[in-house]
């Protein structure tokens, strides 16, 4: 016979962890599933958690933990195989309590974040694979595993499995069955001491560096990205997967391009391979949400698609803390009133960032991913900068104007499609 819970929840990532947590301290019955041997042994991110959701479910979360590095220097570089244009920006702010952006492990900080659910008083049940849900008259009643003892009851049963979620599928969340707008994330981990990354990077102590690159991917969709972790570097490429494909090249091919690069290389010099991951990342934002509540079934994070991720911009782990927070509160809710209602769940995400952000930003990921952001503007504004700076002796300098007037020219860009761009930039 079925083992009966108040609440399943499937996956031991962040959103899982959260979602366990809330419904645990309010004394609910909550099972947490996890196909890998611990919470966040499968999980691969690039590297920086924006924390500040965590203030909520755990008052100075940043004292215990397990972060490598606060960012307080924080880097956008345009380029090109022979240029690069670098914003670098610094401030003490973020390196202070209560932070902004923090370089982790994810097979630490999952593990952490799910210990605090089960002390809590989750169940944390690993190494068990959801393969299916259990419906009644077409209501989700629990979820079927492949442990002995079989399936788990439940009255409400929260996905959290991530990008591509057979769950969300086989309850009909997505309207045709299929996830859309994945991109793919690969990263290298290389080892270097740690007063090596202090001396390369200009940071001390605990600070740290985010540096997200635009231009580098051969043309391909996506952007790159290199953070410093303790005592290794994380650098890596998400790329547009129909493009990584008709280009036949790679992805190891385009990090070793990075890493070639005269503005990357001193970086990444000597640094010793340690880890090589690779996984899917939803890209499409708010306009591929799938439906988030059904009948007894919540959906969360990946799984719904709620990862604001545009090529150089990652932020995921902050929303599914946050939408499995809110799935955990309105589950309890449900559960206190004796109600099959779940109406709480998007109520909250729609009065928090969880939405907010996804709504002001639903037109980036087309913005971003676009071929003049990708490619064009890349090498037009290098060009235009070397040119600014480049002594024309015996000519005279050109004028701004007509450097502007040549860029454009040279690289095929519609002086309308630029306003129309840096508007769209602007709104986002
Ligand atoms: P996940 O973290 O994917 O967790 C899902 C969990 O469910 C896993 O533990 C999995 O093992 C488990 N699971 C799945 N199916 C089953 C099943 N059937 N049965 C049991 N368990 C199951 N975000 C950031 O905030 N910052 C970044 O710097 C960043 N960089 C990224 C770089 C890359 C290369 C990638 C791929 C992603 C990046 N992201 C980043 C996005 C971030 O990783 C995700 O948004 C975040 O992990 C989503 O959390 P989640 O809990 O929804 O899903």
């Amino acid at each position: 016979s079925a083992v009966t819970f108040d609440v399943v929840v499937v996956g031991a990532g962040p959103a899982g962890s959260a979602a366990a947590l809330e419904l645990a301290r309010q004394g609910h019955r909550v099972a947490l599933v996890e196909r890998g041997a611990f919470p966040g042994a499968k999980n691969v991110y690039g590297g920086v958690i924006y924390g500040r959701i965590l203030d909520e479910l755990i008052p100075n979360w940043w004292e215990e933990a397990p972060i490598e590095r606060w960012v307080t220097r924080r880097q956008t570089m345009l380029m090109t195989p022979t240029q690069s244009l670098t914003v670098d920006f610094r401030t003490e702010n973020w390196g202070k309590p209560p932070y902004n952006g923090a370089t982790a492990h994810r097979a630490k900080f999952d593990a952490w974040l799910a210990s605090k659910a089960e002390e809590a008083g989750a169940e944390l049940i690993t190494s068990t694979v959801v393969t299916g849900l259990l419906t009644e008259n077409g209501r989700v009643v629990g979820v079927r595993t492949d442990r002995p003892e079989g399936d788990f009851k439940a009255q409400i049963v929260i996905a959290c499995d991530g990008v591509n979620s057979f769950l969300a599928k086989q309850a009909g969340m997505y309207p045709d069955g299929q996830v859309h707008h994945t991109t793919l994330g690969v990263k290298e981990t290389l080892a270097l001491p740690r007063e090596t990354i202090e001396e390369r990077f200009g940071v001390s102590g605990t600070d740290g560096v985010d540096i997200e690159l635009v231009g580098g991917t051969r043309g391909i969709a996506g952007g790159g990205f290199l953070y410093t972790n303790l005592d290794s570097i994380s650098v890596g490429v998400v790329l547009s997967l129909t493009e990584l494909g008709k280009a036949k090249v790679r992805p190891e091919e385009l990090i070793a391009d990075l890493k070639r690069h005269p503005a990357i290389a001193p970086l990444v010099k000597g640094g010793e391979l340690i880890e090589y991951a690779a996984h899917l990342i939803p890209e499409g934002g708010y306009k591929t949400m799938p439906k988030l509540t059904g009948d007894g079934i919540l959906v969360t994070g990946d799984a719904a698609a709620m990862c604001l991720a545009a090529g150089i911009w990652l932020e995921g782990v902050n929303f599914a803390i946050g939408s499995g927070m809110y799935a955990g509160r309105a589950a309890a809710e449900a559960l206190s009133n004796n109600t099959t209602d779940l109406s709480g769940y998007e109520r909250r995400l729609h009065e928090s960032f969880v939405l907010a952000d996804h709504r002001k930003l639903k037109g980036a990921p087309e913005l971003l991913l676009g071929d003049r952001v990708q490619n064009k503007y890349p090498a037009m504004i290098c060009d235009l900068v070397e040119n600014l700076f480049q002594v024309t002796n015996p000519e005279p300098k050109p004028g701004l104007r007509k450097l502007l007037r040549r860029g454009t020219k040279q690289h095929g860009i519609r002086l309308r499609d630029l306003a129309k761009d840096a508007i769209t930039g602007f709104r986002a």
